[in-house]
């Protein structure tokens, strides 16, 4: 046996850190010098697992890590035109737990859990307790897909879906891939930013294993997110055959400097992972201090996509409701 215990994603979650105080004082950061909002953690619990935690520099308040997962006191804030459902999720939720926007791909709100909470979530308000748990809950859904042979591609959202359990995720996917029309299986997670040792054996053997066309959309924000952990679940999830892409949302003192989503793109690309969008901040009650003035986010797009080949630069997209597509901001 090695003596180096490995560390089960489970238990990075039970483990993890679940307020502002214990993740500052392990930080060594003195809570005055930052301001942290008690009715924000209130709303949406701190939770952060170890593997990201050490990813941060201690004694700096400003740590692009820290900033987005710390409540800091302009949460309280209350900001016209910022509210709870900003992107009008609840107007499009066909069945429970899955919701359709777009032409030919629907939504699958897997699980309400994550691995980490962001603080500019746009989910953070989103009631997910009227999500389904069990696969026999998921029986509407899967008949909704079913019966709508315009739809080929199922994604996997949340919350993040791959904190489920393997053997539930298997089964979804199997009977998703049953349905002769779904040609596509997506899945939206942060996981394997955050805990990257869910990307294990098991996680891979069911993704091998299904006929779809597999397709995962990480979730990274700043290059200090990727470590040679990270690299290493990006590179076992492509071995399986699944297209890896990222998305970014534009945040304001975390990633919105030329330098650092500079670099953010070159080593995605490094690593074969293609910058799919950037996300203009969804105006969520509470996040208001994330917001970056769109015209400065399109001219660093700009820049970008003057340093860069063109397969480096995300799209610059906002999440309008009504539209068929998220909207381009360039
Ligand atoms: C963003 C989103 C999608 C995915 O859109 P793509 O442009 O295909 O990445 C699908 N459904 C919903 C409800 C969404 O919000
Ligand atoms: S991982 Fe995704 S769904 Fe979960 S809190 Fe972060 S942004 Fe929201």
């Amino acid at each position: 046996m090695s003596s180096v215990a490995k560390h089960s994603w489970h238990q990075s979650m039970k483990d993890a850190i679940r307020d502002s105080t214990t993740l500052l004082h392990r930080l060594r950061i003195d809570p005055d010098a930052l301001g942290t909002s008690a009715q924000g953690e209130r709303q949406f619990p701190v939770f952060v697992p170890e593997e990201y935690l050490n990813r941060m520099h201690p004694e700096d308040p400003n740590d692009p890590l820290l900033l987005q997962v710390l409540a800091r006191k302009q949460e309280s804030d209350t900001v016209l035109g910022f509210d709870e459902d900003p992107v009008g999720d609840s107007r499009v939720e066909k069945v429970p737990g899955l919701l359709q926007k777009y032409h030919g791909r629907v939504l699958l709100i897997v699980t309400g859990a994550c691995a980490i909470h962001c603080r500019y979530c746009f989910r953070r308000h989103y009631p997910y307790s009227s999500a389904p748990k069990s696969i026999q809950q998921w029986e509407p859904a899967l008949q909704y897909i079913a019966s709508d042979t315009s739809i080929q591609e199922v994604i996997y959202s949340g919350g993040d879906p791959l904190t489920v359990a393997d053997s539930v995720l298997a089964d979804l996917t199997r009977q998703i891939s049953s349905i002769p029309h779904i040609r596509r299986l997506r899945i939206h997670t942060r996981m394997p930013a955050v805990i990257p040792c869910r990307v294990d054996s098991q996680l891979c053997a069911w993704l091998k294993s299904t006929p779809l066309s597999k397709w995962v959309v990480l979730h990274i924000n700043h290059p200090h997110e990727i470590d040679y952990s990270v690299e290493t679940a990006i590179e076992k999830l492509q071995a399986t055959g699944t297209v890896v892409l990222n998305q970014t949302v534009l945040l304001k003192g975390i990633n919105d400097k030329l330098d650092v989503l500079r670099e953010l793109c070159e080593r995605l690309v490094q690593r074969g992972v293609m910058p799919y969008y950037l996300h203009q901040l969804d105006r969520v009650a509470g996040a208001s201090h994330f917001e970056c003035d769109p015209e400065a986010g399109r001219s660093l797009v700009e820049r970008l996509s003057e340093m860069l080949p063109g397969y480096a630069v995300p799209k610059y997209v906002a999440e309008i409701e009504g539209r068929r597509s998220k909207t381009p901001l360039r």
